[in-house]
């Protein structure tokens, strides 16, 4: 019995790992690098071991830092069957097209680059659409929650729910292999605990081994009551100026959950009910579809509201547009307007056009809910720029900027230490899927268990 660990190991991203039993090879996970150049360039390196030689990967869930390296791996090689809970499975097949289509833009616009340099770049991408589509073939069972499957003699898996993104899941690995008995614990990402919309992550049973994210393993969140507070004044302000709010969405869970405070603050009357609120993200508009489909996800509350026929992400004024036509005619808009467009840190997508339309307007307002990494222009608008370059164009930030940080999709370092109690005392517990200092520090807080901050390809023998 064998575990070895080939991405998210003292980094955030590219979420890779294989357990060996009983003659045969799972994979849990097969992320993407993302981030600065550098960490995008390691995701052409071999994975450090054989795709070919893989029976199972067993999908946490949908985020591109845990399956956007999959169409790779069927790339170069892959041949078995691809088992997740079906909601991820329906997200999976969104995400990985896109992710597919956006690498093959990526590689031309490198190309060009380089051509405009006088440099020679051969111009291919990491994988294309049709990879991804290829990948989509090796999606076999889905699994519900709670349901052990047996894999393979020897190898049963049971996903529990991670409360992280609908379908996400924590995996529970129960092993045998010549007599000898071991259980493996994986938690995929955790969520954040009292969100609306999806439960919180089920405790997990005790086990031998536990493998865990870390993320957030140095630090609390803001309370989500005065978030949504801020978030509801925010608006409320700049309608009584007469402007837009414009909120760069990340299409995956933060999209549904702001359209659940937009409908409360409207219930509540905290938002007028003539606001009309603008979804101007294909991705995001799939993403809601999807949501509505998968009821086995909802906490209760939401199942409470679906059952008695009202619909928690609708609203009076909403707008889906999944045309450019459509999004274009936003721009019309001179107030009373909320507009969620990707991508969440203004590196690229609709929302550009938005802010082109709206930065410059002292009545309206961009609201920022997510995580900004340095060097995007989302980075750049938070701390203070006076004016930006967007199509070409200096515009000048007289906007009121908001950044409101309660939001979190991920498990506070309470949380998670909450989480790693229920496991009992397991002999070994991994951190993975965090920066090294926060790990060393979520590591200073765990006693009775041996602690591993395994390094990319390092193997151990369980
Ligand atoms: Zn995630």
């Amino acid at each position: 019995m064998k575990l070895a660990f080939h991405g998210a190991d003292q980094g955030v991203t590219g979420s890779c790992h294989l357990v060996e039993c009983a003659g045969r090879r799972v994979l849990i996970d097969c992320g993407l690098y993302q981030g600065q150049r550098e960490l995008v360039a390691e995701n052409v390196e071999p994975f450090g071991f054989d795709p070919a030689d893989l029976d199972f990967v067993l999908l946490t869930h949908a985020h591109l830092d845990h399956c956007g390296r999959l169409p790779l791996l069927v790339r170069r090689g892959f041949h078995g069957e691809i088992i997740t809970t079906s909601a991820t499975r329906e997200l999976a097949r969104l995400v990985l097209l896109d992710a597919g289509h956006l690498q093959e833009e990526e590689a031309r616009y490198h190309a060009r680059r380089a051509a405009r340099g006088g440099r020679a770049e051969d111009g291919q991408p990491l994988y294309t659409t049709l990879d991804a589509l290829n990948t989509l073939d090796h999606f076999g069972r889905t699994v519900a929650y709670g349901q052990p499957l047996a894999l393979a003699p020897g190898i049963r898996a049971t996903f529990l729910d991670a409360g992280h993104i609908l379908g996400s899941a924590c995996i529970f690995l129960e092993l045998e292999d010549g007599g000898q008995q071991r259980t493996l614990l994986f938690s995929g990402d955790l969520g954040n605990c009292g969100r609306p919309l999806l439960r919180d992550p089920t405790p997990p049973p005790a086990a031998d081994v536990v493998v865990m994210e870390t993320t957030y393993g140095d630090r609390l969140h803001k309370a989500l009551a005065p978030s949504v507070q801020e978030l509801h004044a925010a608006i409320a302000d700049t309608f009584g100026r007469g402007g837009n709010v414009v909120i760069p969405t990340f299409a995956l869970e933060r999209a549904q959950e702001l359209l659940y405070y937009l409908r409360e603050g409207v219930e509540a009357g905290h938002l007028p009910r003539t606001m009309q609120v603008y979804l101007d993200s294909p991705m995001a508009i799939s993403a809601t579809t999807i949501f509505e489909r998968h009821p086995e996800c909802y906490d209760r509350e939401t199942a409470e509201l679906f059952r008695t026929g009202r619909d928690p992400l609708d609203l009076p004024g909403l707008h889906f547009t999944r045309e450019t036509q459509e999004s274009m005619a936003i721009n019309r808009v001179g107030g009373g307007a909320v507009i969620m467009a990707g991508a969440g840190m203004c590196t690229g997508g609709r929302v550009r056009h938005h802010l082109k339309h709206n930065l410059w307007r002292p009545e309206s307002s961009v609201v920022f809910v997510g995580y900004a990494a340095n060097g995007t222009l989302a980075r750049l608008i938070i701390d203070g720029a006076s004016q930006v370059q967007l199509f070409g164009e200096a515009i000048p930030v007289r906007a009121s900027i908001h950044t409101i940080n309660g939001f979190s999709a991920h498990a506070d370092q309470g949380e998670l230490l909450r989480w790693h109690q229920h496991t009992g005392t397991p002999a070994r517990t991994f951190l993975v899927h965090g920066e090294r200092e926060t790990m060393r520090r979520f590591a200073a807080l765990l006693s009775h268990t041996q602690v591993e901050t395994p390094t990319l390809h390092q193997e151990f023998a369980l």
